[in-house]
């Protein structure tokens, strides 16, 4: 490639370069994937100092080459970790759907601005209109079939940049549906204080989040139990239902389908039923369990889904699709056309401007097009044998674990992803024979979330299997030293349907070789602890949470 300046502007590019150029970045993303650019690794470990001083540069005041940019972007890339390796076990965002990719690249192209169909996006609205019918008819919602569309009032749904914000949109749109005044007067003027109800310890940060930035306060949060099995209680949201505090009022219900953490699901039957009966929005929150939906064998475990009020989906988590991917349905689809700016544009049946409906967002890029592209390339029946085909795998993962004897599970698993510390036999024998005092359950818990920590840390850091690391209560008391207290464990989340034997063997052999080296200074740890005479000795491990998200 010629080393010399070309200019900045596609139009004004030999076509020749130009191609090049592309071809060369396809070239270098595909290289990516495989591996080539990370040794074979999942990632190139580095620490925020080491990359900072990797990448900081000056201002550029003059620019480079084309060879220059890719060599850039090649060392970026160098230093990015693979999602979609099968050895990355942390998160199930593996975003390598083929499809996907080259929908996301022709969207590059294409430049479609989603705030309006005139002089902005014409047939991309169309196929966004589109993908939200079929998601619509996935989640089991009455739908208007595209052809007789109707107007945007009509849509019941829209794109948004993740579930963080889905959640935002609907608790946003409870609020409208059950104060209509909100809309001129704000929350200030309300009789009440209202409140989500949601279950704690199963909850995902967003809820706060949302309860914080749309101007509820933490305090519009009421925490309603979580079963052992890492789900909401419906008991105890019938009861705090039955009976909410004193001049407060819980306007909206969360069901969670699939937690983050266990992705255990919700009874949303049971939930639906509740909200139903107390006339309370029901949301349901299937950023992960979304998946399942495309599978008619495992779409079971979602039933009453179909009766919330509002589902978050987020196909950047478990449907290949990379970020940013997520969608909001409402069952009534009228719930969003209280957001529209002009509210007879949103009626009229031949208007297609989404920016009218999609609260939060003004211009928006084509994002929904690597979904549809998803939809179409391999239809439910294809992206259902690839969720089954998942599951699958995930068991045989699970069973590694458990054959080599390291682990103990917290919780049980309901899909992809299972929580587990680093627990070897040898640890679990000397303390199932000694007797401890509860006064020293807690250096022991403190043992166990420092190791669990050490371990994943070691595998993370070489690169070669990467689990996720978070906090977790041990709310079925797996462990015997109560449920009160979070540990420090690992996540096991398998993003991908199929891992070729030899990758798992390896990752077995990764596991067990770690596990060798730290068992032996777990067991003398833990038996001088014992021995020690004073009950606040312990081994005292740094506070870990998961990512941004928990
Ligand atoms: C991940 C997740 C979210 C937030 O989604 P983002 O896409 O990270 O914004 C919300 N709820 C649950 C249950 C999740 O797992």
């Amino acid at each position: 490639m010629s080393d010399t300046h070309l200019p900045a502007l596609l139009g004004d590019r030999p076509a020749e370069d130009s191609w090049r150029l592309l071809h060369r970045a396809v070239d270098l993303g595909l290289d990516f994937t495989s591996g080539a650019l990370r040794d074979g690794l999942v990632l190139r470990h580095a620490t925020v100092s080491e990359l900072i001083d990797r990448f900081a540069g000056p201002l550029p005041q003059d620019g480079g080459s084309d060879g220059q940019l890719l060599e850039d972007l090649a060392e970026i890339a160098r230093w990015s970790i693979s999602q979609a390796d099968p050895r990355y076990l942390a998160f199930p965002d593996t975003g390598d759907s083929i499809a996907a990719l080259a929908a996301d690249i022709v969207a590059s192209f294409l430049n479609q601005n989603l705030i309006a169909f005139d002089r902005s996006a014409p047939a991309a609205s169309v196929i966004e209109a589109q993908l939200i019918t079929w998601l619509r008819e996935i989640v089991g919602y009455p739908v208007t079939p595209l052809a007789d569309y109707r107007g945007l009032a009509s849509l019941g749904g829209m794109w948004t940049s993740g579930g963080n914000m889905s959640n935002h949109i609907a608790i946003a749109a409870a609020l409208a549906h059950t104060y209509p005044e909100i809309r001129t007067t704000g929350l200030r003027a309300l009789p009440e204080q209202p409140l989500i109800l949601l279950a704690g310890g199963v909850e995902h940060f967003s809820y706060l989040a949302a309860a914080q930035a749309l101007g509820l306060g933490s305090d519009g949060l009421l925490w309603a139990d979580a079963t052992a099995d890492f789900t909401s209680d419906p008991d105890s949201v019938a009861r705090l239902l039955a009976s909410p505090p004193p001049g407060k009022r819980i306007f909206m219900v969360v069901g969670v389908a699939g937690n983050c953490r266990t992705t255990g699901i919700d009874d949303l039957q049971a939930l639906a039923e509740l909200s139903g009966q107390h006339n309370v929005w029901f949301h349901v929150d299937a950023c992960h369990g979304g998946s399942l939906l495309f599978s008619e064998k495992l779409k079971v475990q979602l039933a009453g889904i179909e009766h919330a009020d509002s589902v978050a989906l987020d196909p950047h988590k478990g449907l290949f699709v990379s970020y940013p991917s997520s969608y909001v349905l409402f069952r009534d689809p009228a719930a969003l056309g209280r957001f529209a700016r002009y509210p007879d544009r949103a009626d009229a049946p031949d208007c297609l401007d989404l920016g009218l409906i999609t609260p939060f967002y003004g211009s928006r890029g084509f994002e929904s097009l690597k979904l549809w592209a998803l939809m179409k390339h391999q239809g439910t029946s294809g992206i259902g044998r690839l969720v089954e085909d998942r599951q699958a795998t995930f068991q045989a993962m699970v069973d590694l674990l458990e054959r080599t004897g390291c682990f103990r599970m917290l919780g049980t698993s309901d899909f992809y992803r299972c929580a587990f510390v680093f627990f070897p036999t040898p640890v679990a024998e000397v303390l199932d024979q000694a007797t401890l005092p509860a006064a020293r359950h807690a250096a022991v818990r403190d043992l166990i979330s420092c190791y669990t920590a050490a371990f994943a840390d070691r595998l993370y850091r070489a690169g070669t299997v990467v689990f996720d690391l978070f906090a977790l209560q041990d709310l079925a008391d797996r462990i015997g030293l109560g449920i009160g207290a979070k540990y420090q464990v690992m996540g096991m989340c398998v993003g991908h349907p199929h891992i070729p034997d030899h990758v798992e063997h390896g990752i077995e052999q990764d596991i067990t070789e770690a596990a060798r080296d730290l068992t032996g200074r777990m067991l003398d740890d833990l038996q001088a602890l014992l021995a020690s005479a004073d009950p606040a000795a312990g081994t005292s491990g740094p506070d870990v949470t998961g990512p941004a998200g928990w």
